[in-house]
């Protein structure tokens, strides 16, 4: 596998995105990160464009990670990129059941191959729904999101509801 998609909402990246980012940006030659959204729905707490600045930032010593965003179904995304796999990181049983779920039907659906990469275990206990927890009740987000973007996360979640 030469190229690879790691999809996800990203609202926003994580320190726990970004290690997975960092460790498949030194074994594949292209990372292509994707925003997956749906238009239909909420825009959640940050809108796409500002999910793409945020990763941008986070990436940018890396030069083999690129970052887009996708409405729709990931095997339509895999399929435009023309991308060897997909990566997905599992921190838990709880994400290990339903990921194995969704990559069976990506399988089926588009033929796209799934390739997990187990949570380092100092990050494995941070979402992204709980940084916009801690995030929006005011509390220090330091090692839960990239250091480069903090400020600027920390800043707009306080007080969001
Ligand atoms: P979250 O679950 O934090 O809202 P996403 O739904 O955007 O994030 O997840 C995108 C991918 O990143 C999924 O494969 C998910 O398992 C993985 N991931 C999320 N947080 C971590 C973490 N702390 N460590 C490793 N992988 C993670």
């Amino acid at each position: 596998m030469r190229t690879v998609l790691y999809p996800g909402s990203f609202d926003p990246v994580t320190a726990g995105h970004l290690d997975i980012i960092r460790r498949a940006a030194a074994r594949f030659e292209q990372v292509i990160v994707a925003v997956m959204h749906n238009p239909q729905k909420a825009t959640g707490a940050f809108p796409v464009e500002e999910r793409i600045e945020l990763l941008k930032a986070a990436t940018c010593g890396l030069d083999n990670v690129q970052i887009r965003a996708f409405d729709g179904l990931l095997v339509d995304a895999a399929r435009a990129c023309q991308v060897d796999g997909v990566i997905r990181g599992l921190r838990s049983t709880a994400d290990t059941e339903i990921e194995l779920q969704m990559a069976r039907l990506n399988r089926q659906l588009g033929d796209v191959e799934t390739v997990f990469m187990a949570a380092t275990p100092a990050v494995m206990h941070i979402s992204a729904n709980m940084v916009r927890e801690v995030g929006r009740l005011g509390g220090n987000l330091r090692g839960l999101v990239p250091e480069e973007i903090r400020p600027r996360v920390a800043e707009a979640l306080r007080g969001k509801r």
